[in-house]
């Protein structure tokens, strides 16, 4: 049992994970790179392998056996899902290929249907890449405006200044729930709420989230949700938008073609309904499948168990990483999730990444698809630790550990 948590049993989830018992360059492997994408447990990988040895069709299309299993297994997945994130309809569970595509669909589709020119978008300083560009894309196609939430040095974002941005001309409002390179926990109840008060529409990129908090899009009144299947211990290629039925409905399918139609004639196609709609051509269906295990795998072990012991060991992570010498924390909000990021005097992130690997250690350093957030502390790059369920105390010493070593080499 973990000595966090007695109700968490670490050494028992660890068990799931083969691959933390490989060695890397000659040392016992750890795993500190969650935020980029976690590990697979013994049950995804078994149920995508299951799918392509013995399932292996396509779905939806075929009266036969294997292409019912697999029908049953897909949409299996999308109940899961569906259960998952508390939605009230399975149809408001649309499969794509990650959090990237999620967002790129609502940009380019609600967004470009119901934009216009004077209209604004509201993001926020903290945002991943891929919740900024497509916006920007949409402004430079339509001729809206983006605006953004400005931050703290802690890394919060400043409500009032987001009070002050809102109007009536705020269409769309898109932000990050937690924050991939800071690891803060952005208030998007109160975000969402405040939105929906002047008429804007509000998508969480619920990218982070989906592994380290419970997620219920009821309660949180969001319009669209997105998240990817890899950042929840399930395959790389797939991932979800929740949306509210009547906007996903209404919005113009991105795609045509088999699966998405009614009916066919070279005058005229009709469309399916939703989910369908905007799920065109054959899925990745053995990644939804996967998804639909690592759904299970998660609430296994547990939504708030999960977030009760990484907060324990973010905040001992926190305390032993603070005590290395000329270490700073980039990013310190109060309410924080399973990152940290750091800078150490006199040595390159891409230094401190290179030298942790030699220690078998995998963190990432770089500017985690989020300059703007390099640009607003002045830094070209940062490491960064990202913690997952299965890590454990020991490893974070480790981390400390290494860290002193290095930077007595480098000084
Ligand atoms: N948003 C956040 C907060 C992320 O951390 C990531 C992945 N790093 C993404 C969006 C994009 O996810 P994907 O690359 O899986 O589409």
């Amino acid at each position: 049992m973990s000595e966090f948590l007695s109700n968490f049993d670490v050494d028992s989830v660890r068990e799931d994970f083969p691959i933390l018992e490989r060695e890397v360059r000659g040392k016992s492997l750890i795993y500190l790179d969650n935020a980029a994408t976690t590990l697979k447990p013994k049950m995804v990988a078994e149920a995508v392998y299951e799918h392509y040895l013995m399932g292996a069709s396509n779905v939806h299309r075929g009266v036969h056996q294997l292409s019912e299993d697999a029908t049953r297994l897909y949409e299996g997945s999308r109940e899961k899902v569906r259960k998952f994130l508390n939605a009230r309809r399975s149809e408001q569970v649309i499969f794509t290929s990650g959090t990237t595509a999620s967002i790129n669909l609502v940009a380019k589709s609600y967004g470009k249907s119901n934009l216009k020119e004077g209209d604004e978008i509201i993001i926020s300083q903290v945002e991943h890449h891929s919740n900024i560009v497509p916006w920007q894309m949409l402004c430079q196609e339509v001729g809206c405006t983006l605006k953004v939430i400005p931050m703290n040095a802690a890394g919060e974002l400043i409500i009032e200044e987001y009070e002050k941005l809102l109007s009536e001309r705020t269409k769309i409002v898109s932000v990050v729930y937690i924050s991939n390179a800071l690891g803060t926990i952005n208030p998007v109840k109160t975000i969402t709420e405040m939105a929906h008060k002047h008429g804007a529409v509000v998508l969480l990129d619920a990218a982070q989230a989906v592994a380290h908090t419970p997620i219920d899009v009821q309660s949180l009144d969001c319009d669209f949700l997105a998240f990817s299947s890899h950042k929840l211990f399930g395959p790389t290629g797939v991932g979800v938008l929740y949306g509210r039925t009547e906007l996903l409905a209404k919005m113009p399918p991105l795609m045509g073609g088999g699966d998405m139609i009614e009916t066919v004639t070279f005058e005229k196609s009709t469309y399916a309904k939703l989910p369908n709609l905007h799920e065109a051509g054959t899925p990745n269906i053995a990644g939804v499948i996967g998804l639909g295990a690592a759904v299970d795998f998660v609430t296994g072990v547990g939504l708030k168990q999960i977030a009760a012991y990484e907060d324990r060991l973010l905040e001992y992570g926190t305390k032993k990483l603070i005590e290395v010498e000329g270490l700073k924390l980039i990013g310190t909000a109060e309410n924080k999730a399973s990152v940290l990021a750091f800078t150490l005097d006199g040595v390159h992130p891409h230094d401190i990444g290179s030298v942790l690997d030699m220690d078998g250690i995998a963190v990432r350093a770089g500017h985690h698809c989020a300059q703007p957030v390099m640009q607003f502390y002045g830094v070209p790059a940062t490491a960064r630790a990202s913690l997952s369920l299965y890590n454990k105390k020991e490893e974070i010493d480790k981390l400390a550990e290494s860290l002193t070593k290095l930077r007595e080499m480098f000084i």
